[in-house]
């Protein structure tokens, strides 16, 4: 194998996250970029396993904004000549309860604040636009037209090819084995194809991202935390135009997918890692599917879809999206090790947020007055002040549990 060129700026990782930042960075003219990732495409980690929904409807501006520039993203690459798949299909999210419904009510007042669509629909609507849902006894639906699905590999080819030609450059089985600091910064990498200099690090290593982070020096609580959804055989009805929908109570996701039906959900008691459990040069245990826990998701959703009861499963989909502690994504150069910077800790949403996070990313390194939120989502919030691997791990399993919570 050839040996690799220097580069400004190497990304580690190209899962949803790391191809994204790319793209953002060579769009604000950072373009002597180096991507690098030890499998042999891109995305084919943690991102290929993604149920590939994207919702907007958020409880925070910040949220929201970033979650609409993923979805100015997705449309952005979808003109492009290797498309996301990206369907603009719009989605509904399900109240069963009253306090729910209330819940509805401020997200929509979110939203309008934002100035992203979301609409309180009635039942003869929201049984228009997904003829197969059971209403009766829905306290309240919110359609938001803009959200979407895509298919998560086809993502990260994207980013890929349209990072490539602005270019940024790309080497799989590639294989980060150290940093290499000179005066506490950043001055390069050592990798299986030997070393390269640079003057930033990016950590987008997914699951990987606290042992990257580690041969910096750093230690952050990034969790991983198993998740898992089923696809059903094709079924009647279903069509690539059905909306992806959200039912928090229950909590559960789901969209179409090859004309069946996606299910996920959230358990309410997480099969949580702890990274320091397996090494940088592993992944961490192959996730075997839980049935138990994949039968729960479809028996709460028969009441509202009960064709998709005796519907044969065609397709698990399974892996280890990262937590933190608090919920938040982790962005931002270190104070500690300057040139290293993260771009992690999705909290399950690496790729429906990757455009906003290359947005973020991009503010966080080029901005000369960043903003106090992008601020927020330094690693210096866990370098910087003390904290407890058990607590840590005990909080960032919460944040997946709670995940629809009030
Ligand atoms: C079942 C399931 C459903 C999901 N559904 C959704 C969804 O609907 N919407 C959504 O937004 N998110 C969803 N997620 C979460 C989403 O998949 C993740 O947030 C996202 O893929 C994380 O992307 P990433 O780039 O951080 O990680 P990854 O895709 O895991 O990429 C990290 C990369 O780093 C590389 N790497 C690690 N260590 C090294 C090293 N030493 N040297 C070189 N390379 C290295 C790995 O090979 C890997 O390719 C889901 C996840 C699962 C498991």
């Amino acid at each position: 194998m050839n040996q690799l060129p220097n580069a400004e700026i190497i990304i580690i990782g190209a899962g949803a996250v790391g191809v994204g930042c790319a793209y953002a960075l060579a769009k604000a003219g950072k373009t002597d970029v180096l991507v690098l990732d030890r499998a042999d495409d891109v995305g084919a980690v943690t991102t290929s396993q993604g149920a590939g929904l994207c919702g907007q409807v958020r409880d925070s501006a910040e949220r929201i904004q970033l979650a609409m520039h993923s979805v100015k993203t997705f449309r952005e690459l979808q003109a492009s000549e290797v498309k996301p798949d990206w369907h603009e299909v719009g989605s509904l999210r399900i109240a069963l309860s009253d306090q729910r419904a209330e819940e509805f009510r401020r997200l929509k007042a979110a939203a309008d604040a934002a100035n992203l669509e979301a609409d309180l629909i009635d039942h003869t609507e929201a049984k228009r636009r997904f003829p197969q849902m059971e209403f009766d006894g829905v306290k309240s639906v919110l359609w938001c037209p803009s959200d979407g699905y895509m298919t998560p590999r086809a993502v990260a080819a994207s980013y890929r090819h349209n990072a490539a030609k602005l270019g940024v450059k790309f080497a799989t089985a590639t294989a980060l084995e150290g940093i290499t600091l000179k005066s506490g910064r950043v001055a390069g990498v050592t990798t299986n194809r030997g070393p390269i200099e640079c003057r930033y690090v990016i950590n987008a290593a997914g699951a990987n991202a606290y042992h990257v982070a580690k041969l910096a020096g750093l230690e952050l609580p990034i969790f991983p935390v198993r998740h898992e959804y089923f696809v059903t055989v094709p079924m009647e009805g279903l069509t690539p135009e059905t909306p992806c929908f959200r039912v928090p109570e229950l909590t559960l996701y789901g969209r179409v997918r090859d004309g069946g039906l996606l299910l996920g959900g959230w358990e309410p008691k997480s099969l949580n890692g702890d990274p320091r459990g397996y090494t940088a040069d592993n992944e961490p245990p192959p996730v075997v599917t839980d049935w138990p826990v994949l039968d729960s998701f479809e028996a709460s959703f028969t009441k509202l879809f009960p064709t998709a009861r005796a519907a044969q499963k065609s397709w698990v989909g399974k892996g280890w999206p990262t937590f933190t502690p608090d919920g938040r994504f982790l962005i931002g150069e270190s104070s500690r090790v300057p040139g290293f910077v993260m771009a992690g800790g999705c909290n399950a949403h690496g790729i429906s947020g990757s455009g906003g996070i290359g947005k973020l990313l991009v503010e966080s390194m080029l901005d000369p007055k960043p903003g106090e939120y992008v601020k927020g989502l330094s690693p210096d919030r866990f370098t910087e002040t003390s904290w407890n691997w058990d607590e840590a791990r005990r909080q960032s399993a919460h944040v997946y549990e709670t995940y629809y919570g009030v």
